[in-house]
């Protein structure tokens, strides 16, 4: 039995409001008609109050400590419904336990591992009707958690809140798999040693926003960073890791040592690519590698991937000093097979042989 009591929405969408809605979502516009809700108090109660409640504004003090310090963590999975009627997600767990390590970067209190992956399933239960039904769509999970105490003094929130909102997405490539072009931004850093890089934090996201203005200024979709110290090694997008596939067949992906997101899909792809025994090496990579190599051809494919479009071919790359085309700027073949199976995995088409999908309803 759930924990989580239920405050049904007084006016839900109706059925026939909701199909028009789930034809063709645009991303992260449209939310299903609940959310989930658990809050956090420092002093004797802890977590309390497990709730789904109508998705709707939230009352805050404008004092409220997040709008001031950016005290903030989220996550994003997916629900997919599967050819045998069961709805079902993605290695949660990897998620959820991602989700202990950004709290604690960020001072926020965990929350049990048990707690998130029940909070996923009491919405999805109650708002199934939102997880489409078309190929490549799903429902998108949005957990998060803020420090929601009315207090403008620094320090740790006393009283913090988690939800999980839900939207869902429409295939994130309508006319296929197209090729992105990137912009490498060698002026400003996402993250340094000893930051928060490795956290999955709003602020983080707030510091990219000026590079991806700049990716768009020169003609480009997404923003690749390099790190911190050096400026010539690879670290990754914005919100997706990058990875790198040698002419031979062989992989290299900068190591998420301490300033990279770890990626559940990055994590997922490197073990579907050494279970086709190709090597897989992670290592900095340098630009100035990386651009010789697309030169010679010694690199054959570049791809991001995260979990919103799992993975991304990189068809161009351009910064300062130079602009390159990958290949022939067409998706690569490891790339695309590595897209098929993964995705088919997820919607429950390929056998899961590493145990990764979970079952929500
Ligand atoms: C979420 C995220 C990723 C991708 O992680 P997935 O678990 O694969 O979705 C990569 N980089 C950053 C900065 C992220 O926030």
């Amino acid at each position: 039995m759930s924990r989580f009591a239920i405050e049904p929405h007084p006016s839900p969408v109706s059925a026939s409001e909701r199909a028009g809605l789930l034809e063709s979502p645009a991303f992260g516009t449209v939310f299903s008609d609940h959310m989930a809700r658990i809050d956090w108090r420092a002093e004797g109660v802890g977590w309390h109050d497990h709730r789904l409640v109508p998705y709707g504004p939230l009352e805050l003090m404008p004092a409220t400590s997040v709008l001031h310090y950016a005290q903030e963590i989220f996550e994003g999975l997916k629900a997919y419904r599967w050819p045998d009627g069961s709805i079902r997600t993605f290695r949660p767990t990897a998620n959820a336990e991602r989700f202990g390590l950004s709290a604690r970067r960020l001072a926020l209190p965990e929350l049990p591992v048990e707690d998130f992956l029940d909070s996923l399933s009491a919405l999805v239960e109650m708002d199934q009707g939102w997880v489409p039904t078309g190929v490549g769509t799903s429902l998108y999970l949005r957990p998060f958690m803020f420090a929601s105490e009315s207090f403008i003094g620094v320090r740790a929130a006393h009283e913090v809140s988690y939800l999980v909102i839900a939207s869902p997405v429409g295939a994130y490539f309508k006319g296929g798999v197209a090729p992105v072009s990137i912009w490498v931004d060698q002026r400003h850093h996402r993250a340094g040693p000893g930051g928060t890089g490795s956290a999955k934090c709003g602020g983080n996201y707030a510091g990219s926003l000026v590079s991806q203005e700049l990716a768009y200024a020169h003609g480009c979709e997404q923003v690749l960073f390099l790190d911190a110290l050096t400026s010539s090694n690879l670290e990754e997008l914005g919100g997706m890791n990058v990875v790198v596939v040698m002419a031979d067949g062989s992989v290299v992906t900068p190591p998420t040592s301490g300033t990279i997101l770890e990626g559940v899909t990055r994590s997922s792809l490197l073990q579907l690519i050494r279970d086709r025994d190709l090597e897989v090496d992670e290592r900095p990579v340098e630009l100035a590698e990386l651009l010789a190599g697309i030169k010679s051809g010694q690199v054959a494919e570049v791809f991001a991937c995260g979990t919103a479009a799992v993975v991304t071919p990189v068809g161009w790359l351009a910064g300062e000093d130079f602009e390159v085309a990958v290949g022939d700027s067409q998706p690569g073949a490891l790339t695309m097979s590595l897209y098929e199976e993964l995705t088919g995995i997820q919607y429950g088409l390929r056998e899961d042989k590493h145990g990764w999908t979970h079952r929500l309803v």
